[in-house]
């Protein structure tokens, strides 16, 4: 029986160490968000299956392939959320904020995406996700970015990961730009794979980002959108260049970086790393200007990024250590009452306090040195009555008699 029941495919447990790295990578980029002056948001894992086919574009993977989409027992449509930010959209209207803008959030959590599983790529994975909602301003872009890049170096990241960084400029500049890639991809149809053709036809700036290699050879002379930036779209982009350099954060252009989905416009950045393989996208993001209104709310510019929890779980070194416990060992039955007291006044100093549920004095110190305890806080029925309990640090292995009330103290 516990050998057929596996974790579901493309799914995996987090236990120990593992978790550890994962509950990292949510504290430091949470502390660091809040630093950055964001605040917390937690969305429903399902929304309503229209908030992401709605939003997600009818072109792009994510809608097409990758959703976990299901009736439930109402028969409403329902889909796991495969990306945080048509939900984090769909709530500000839903809660009525388009009147307090901007609002600055972060969110974390799992997402789904039905995909070929393989290292680095999972069909529940985890998210850390950032949005400014409601700025236009291209200082909001460069902060967001700047956050996201504080959250890799702090997590000792930064010689591993470069921030990549691109414009897809204004509708005025893509609609131009469209057209010069379909006139260069159309002369290469035939050597082009089956899903750029398709693209060629749906949206033709989804090929440069194609991973296939005759593509890639395709791509490597197509224009890009450089030549067709309008005025405006030039002004914004140096902008948010100017604004990375003052907030001192290293970048590199790179014109291919286009994004799965199509509610994107002006920034488009990638933090990509050298020693993922083939999975070498950590995070990712841009700015999206039309996709709250797609959600029937106003008009609300938003910038934003999400970053792969799993993926920087999985280039972490080692992860924060576990504190070391106090083992407390009781002998013999009046001994457990002073046992338990001790307990919960370690505990409420914040020490991290264990007692054995049962076991004689060799078990119990054999259970104290398997977990690593720092101590063992040994009480005897003489000890009890002298009011104290024998203190042995298990590092050194010397023992001394301490009074009870003074255990505590001492250990903090
Ligand atoms: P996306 O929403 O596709 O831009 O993804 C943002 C980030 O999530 C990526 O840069 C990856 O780090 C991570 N990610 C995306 N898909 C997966 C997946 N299937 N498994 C693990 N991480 C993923």
């Amino acid at each position: 029986m516990a050998s057929e029941l596996q974790p579901a495919r493309g799914t995996h447990d987090l236990i120990g160490e593992d978790q550890r790295r994962y509950q990292h990578v949510v504290d430091t980029a949470r502390r660091i968000a809040a630093s950055y002056g964001f605040d917390e948001w937690a969305t429903p894992i399902f929304e309503d299956t229209r908030v992401f086919a709605r939003t997600l574009g009818e072109t792009s993977d994510v809608v097409m392939k990758e959703m976990y989409s299901f009736e439930d027992r109402g028969g409403d449509s329902i889909t796991l959320r495969p990306e945080f930010t048509a939900g984090v959209c769909r709530a500000l209207v839903s809660n009525g904020l388009t009147q307090s803008l901007p609002q600055k959030v972060f969110l974390s959590g799992p997402v789904f995406r039905y995909d070929r599983p393989q290292k680095g790529r999972y069909r529940q994975f985890h998210q850390l996700d950032l949005e400014v909602l409601g700025s236009a301003e291209p200082l909001a872009d460069a902060e967001v970015i700047a956050c996201g890049w504080e959250i890799i170096k702090a997590l000792g990241l930064a010689d591993y990961v470069v921030l990549e960084l691109n414009t897809l400029g204004d509708q005025e500049s893509r609609q131009d730009y469209r057209g010069a890639l379909v006139a260069y991809f159309s002369k290469h149809r035939d050597q082009l794979s089956a899903d750029s053709q398709t693209r060629l036809e749906r949206n033709p700036m989804r090929i440069l980002d194609s991973k296939d290699e005759r593509d890639r050879a395709i791509v490597a002379n197509a224009p890009t959108i450089n030549g067709f930036l309008t005025e405006p779209a030039a002004k914004f982009y140096a902008r948010l260049q100017t604004h990375l350099d003052q907030f001192g954060v290293p970048f590199r252009e790179n014109p291919r970086i286009v994004r799965g989905l199509d509610y994107y416009g002006h920034t488009a950045f990638e933090y990509i790393t050298n020693k993922l393989g083939a999975q070498d996208a950590v995070g990712g993001g841009g700015r999206y200007d039309g996709l709250v209104e797609e959600m029937g709310g106003p008009s609300v510019p938003c910038v934003g990024w999400a970053m792969g929890i799993d993926r920087l779980a999985l280039l972490l070194g080692d992860p924060p250590a576990v504190p070391a416990s106090i083992a407390v060992i009781p002998i013999g039955d009046a001994a457990e009452p002073v046992a338990l007291r001790l307990l919960q006044e370690l505990r409420t100093l914040g020490i991290r306090a264990e007692m054995a549920y049962r076991g004689n004095l060799r078990r119990r110190m054999e259970r104290a040195n398997r977990i690593g305890a720092r101590s063992a806080v040994i009480i005897g029925d003489d000890d009890i009555a002298r009011g104290v309990a024998q203190v042995k640090d298990l590092q050194t292995g010397q023992q001394e008699a301490v009074a009870l009330a003074e255990i505590a103290p001492k250990l903090r």
